[in-house]
């Protein structure tokens, strides 16, 4: 059987990487620049999932196949690629600023346990006896998850694409798809430039923003929307806190994610009706953080960046799906902001819907 995939962002080297295992496939990924170029450059990669709300449905299912197919998946790859995969496991501190919270968050604390996952609640003083930089005179306490993670979106992304070539899948890079066949046709691809056949029994569509320009709107409804997010890398002369202890730290929506060697990613704003960085944006984002951290004030700006998430429209994020008019594509995209941690989640309902095909 032969398979495209659209897009070599995080998404779709997962779903590569996945499907590799599969026997019989004949499988192409085509990206239209290099891996990872789109949204997956920008994120940060922090994964909230036993801290999030979702205890139940799609979203619970998704979140909870990524958390575990991490901890198979990183042995895997260090074998197949033959290089550390570098993961905080150190877990994720979630501030807390209203006191009225904590109920609702002891309900969860009792759900996650029954579903085989811990959540602490700590007061303000044992928040600052394991996390000192966390300062604010707002902050109540705070939700602790150890068992969520953080990875670097582009090594991630490029070790499963390793991994997904080490077990034979073709990658395509600087190699753009067009567009896709009409409904109703043989299933094929319009490629430029490429010695291989463009028709395929079943694609992937895993290109993030990219996948709009694909649709044909009288076939599919769907249309992603972009919402941009700026972050920051900044240099501290001393770590913040303990350096045994270097959670991502979570507060009001903003991320202060530990890099070692006393560099610390902050991000990001959620900007969803421009595509230009508004600098004011980064201002604020930057002095909320420093009230949070007071010591971060001390720090030095390396550098300033920006990206967009693919957002959904009308549906629920992500979306995983067959394109409508076409019974053999699957639209694998519109993570919007957890599609760093919703790849693997993402990859193996890919890899099941695939399984079925072939049945
Ligand atoms: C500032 C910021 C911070 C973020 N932080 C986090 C975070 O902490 N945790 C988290 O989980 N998520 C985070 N995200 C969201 C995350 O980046 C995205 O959800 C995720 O990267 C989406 O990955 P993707 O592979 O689906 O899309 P993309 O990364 O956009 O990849 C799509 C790829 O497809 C290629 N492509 C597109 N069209 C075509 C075509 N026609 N032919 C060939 N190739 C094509 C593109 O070149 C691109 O490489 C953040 C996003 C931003 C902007």
């Amino acid at each position: 059987m032969r398979i495209a995939i659209i897009g070599a962002g995080v998404t779709g080297a997962a779903v590569a990487y996945e499907l590799s295992a599969l026997g019989g496939l004949d499988i192409s990924l085509f990206e239209a620049g290099e891996p990872g170029q789109g949204s997956t450059r920008a994120a940060l990669g922090v994964w909230m999932g036993v801290v999030s709300q979702k205890t139940g449905g799609r979203g619970w299912r998704l979140r909870r196949a990524s958390l575990e197919r991490l901890e198979t998946l990183v042995p895997e790859l260090e074998r197949l690629t033959g290089k550390t995969l570098s993961v905080n496991r150190q877990g994720l501190v979630l501030l807390q600023f209203d006191p009225q919270e904590e109920e609702r968050w002891r309900q969860l604390q009792r759900r996650r346990q029954d579903q085989g996952y811990s959540l602490e609640y700590w007061s303000r003083e044992t928040l600052l006896s394991h996390c000192p930089q966390a300062q604010d005179p707002q902050v109540v306490g705070a939700v602790y998850s150890p068992q969520d993670r953080q990875v670097n979106p582009l090594a991630f992304t490029q070790a499963l694409l390793q991994g997904a070539e080490a077990r034979g899948v073709k990658l395509y890079l600087k190699t753009p798809v067009l567009s896709l066949s009409k409904p109703g046709a043989p299933l094929g691809l319009t490629l430029e430039d490429v010695n291989v056949s463009p028709y395929f029994d079943a694609v992937i569509l895993c290109g993030g923003l990219g996948v709009n320009p694909l649709i044909v709107p009288a076939a599919d409804p769907l249309r992603l929307r972009p919402v941009l997010g700026q972050a920051l890398e900044i240099e501290l002369e001393r770590t913040l806190g303990l350096p045994d202890f270097q959670p991502v730290l979570t507060a009001q929506d903003i991320h202060l994610v530990p890099l070692g060697e006393r560099r610390y990613w902050l991000g990001a704003t959620v900007e969803p009706e421009t595509e230009d960085p508004d600098p004011t944006s980064l201002t604020a984002l930057w002095e909320r953080a420093c009230e949070f951290y007071p010591a971060l004030a001390q720090g030095r700006i390396l550098r300033a960046w920006s990206g967009l998430r693919p957002r959904p429209a009308g549906e629920s994020a992500p979306v995983i799906r067959p394109l409508q008019g076409y019974p053999r594509v699957l639209l694998a995209t519109g993570h919007y902001r957890n599609g760093v941690f919703l790849a693997l989640g993402t990859a193996l309902e890919v890899r099941d819907w695939l399984e079925s095909q072939m049945a």
